[in-house]
């Protein structure tokens, strides 16, 4: 049974590149009907936040990305990390070391003085035969894990291929401090040991911590779990994606308008691929997802793609969902839809023409708002000669048939008539009751708007 995990520290909010490493994590176990974990890494409770928790289940479900099991929380397992370090005292996989800050602090000076590479030394680590010193009085000890001190550590990553790293060149790391608490790479090994992990999958600034874990797991006498290391995500200019590059946020992404379908689809062709498809949804690729196909090399973001992608997903989306969303979008900027025109029509005339909610809340605004088109806009198309032909067609709009189709079938009888063109009288028209010179057909955009407000709108000009 595949077993996956999503770990976060929770300093800060999900961001892309975090979302992406739980979108592949969850797949995986999706698409082999194993189980998906979430737990919250906050053992360094300096950075740790409750805001930060809150971010990070907040993103989550926004990208319905749905866990089995958890959220744990590493700072309710301290019981366990404690009592598993006392069975590695009692086994002598792991050992006290008394050795105080100020003396580690100098023994690393001196080995970097010699050009060495700083290392514990290993004058508290027990071997067969050697006399350890007295321990100090008064002086809590911190806890070291026994690492190999000869032979190498290999495992087979299932994105990067073989890794081997030497022991000589891994330290007797402190597993536990001297007031106690755990330190990192032990606590994930407790939890996927414990939790029963199958595969780890995780960003690339993890891969120096792996050779550490897999001697503890070794140690424990655990099943070590595979490995997938995901490289990370650059921005457009090549550089590590950060804050400098915009939105890095999931949640912010929700604010500038994007769909969640969008962005996880978005993520799912960050680094991964199925031949050449682009759009899917998640149900797909749920079916799809394996971790040969992800590229050992850094994905670069491109913000065109997820435009690109977004305008799809909105085009096919539901008028009733995409209303509800707008429609908060329009109260925060102060703008009430509820005594204006059916919103669901006004967006299903805008939604195959903008990238983002957010355009799509700008191009409906004209509906529910008052509109002062410049001018120098209007002036071009309202001519002299145009004028009277608009003021009898605002006549025949005032007891004409009100549906897009009469609406049309009386501009083009107006414009005959006149023996004009159909812009003549469309483009003025258009300005008048859109404040701008772009727009679907103005049939269309009167059709929704209603009879009583295109009349005041023409009323204003005419
Ligand atoms: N808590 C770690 C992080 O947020 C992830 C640890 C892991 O996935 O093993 O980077």
């Amino acid at each position: 049974m595949v077993r996956t995990r999503f770990a976060p520290s929770p300093t800060g909010f999900l961001h892309i590149g975090g979302a992406r490493t739980a979108l592949f994590s969850w797949a995986y176990a999706r698409r082999h009907g194993g189980r998906f974990i979430l737990r919250i890494e906050d053992t360094d409770i300096e950075r740790s936040t409750p805001e930060a928790v809150q971010a990070i289940l907040d993103g989550m479900r926004w990208l319905g990305l749905d866990y089995d099991e958890g959220p744990y929380f590493q700072t309710q397992r301290l019981y366990r990390y404690k009592e598993v370090i006392q069975q590695m005292l009692e086994a002598g996989t792991a050992y006290h070391c008394y050795m105080l800050p100020e003396a580690l602090e100098r023994m690393r000076a001196s080995q970097m003085a010699a050009g060495l590479k700083p290392k514990y030394d290993g004058t508290w680590r027990p071997e067969p035969g050697k006399r350890l010193p007295t321990p100090p009085s008064g002086v809590q000890p911190v806890v070291r894990f026994k690492n190999p001190s000869t032979g190498e550590v290999t495992w087979d990553d299932l994105v990067k291929g073989r890794i081997t790293f030497s022991n000589e060149e891994l330290d007797d790391f402190v597993i536990a401090r001297a007031d106690g608490t755990p330190t990192y790479n032990f606590c994930v090994v407790v939890d996927d040991w414990d939790m029963g992990i199958t595969h780890v999958i995780r960003g690339d600034d993890h891969v120096s911590n792996t050779p550490r874990q897999i001697n503890l797991f070794r140690a424990l006498g655990a099943k070590v779990p595979q490995y997938a290391h995901l490289s990370m995500i650059l921005g457009e200019d090549g550089q590590k994606l950060s804050k400098r590059h915009g939105a890095v946020s999931v949640m912010q992404y929700d604010q500038e308008g994007y769909l969640p379908e969008a962005v996880l689809n978005y993520l799912a062709r960050l680094g991964w691929s199925h031949g050449d498809a682009e759009i899917f949804d998640m149900a797909q690729f749920c079916q799809w997802f394996d971790l040969d196909h992800i590229t050992p090399s850094a994905a670069q973001f491109n913000k065109q793609k997820l435009n690109w992608l977004n305008a799809h997903y909105l085009k096919q989306a539901d008028n009733a969902r995409l209303a509800a969303n707008v429609e908060k979008r329009l109260e925060a900027r102060g703008i009430d839809t509820k005594n204006g025109p059916d919103l669901s029509a006004a967006i299903d005339l805008y939604k195959a023409r903008v990238s983002t909610l957010n355009e799509l809340a700008d191009a409906v605004e004209y509906f529910y708002k008052q509109i002062h088109p410049a001018p120098e806009l209007l002036e071009p198309y309202l001519t002299e000669e145009i004028r009277p032909v608009l003021r009898a067609l605002a006549e025949k709009l005032a007891t004409c048939d009100w549906s897009q189709t009469a609406l049309h079938a009386l501009i083009q009888q107006v414009v005959t008539e006149n023996g004009l063109k159909f812009p003549k009288v469309a483009m003025p028209l258009r300005v008048m009751v859109t404040g701008s010179t772009q727009s679907p057909s103005v049939d269309a955009v009167l059709a929704i708007l209603g009879r009583e407000e295109t009349l005041r709108r023409l009323g204003c000009y005419l």
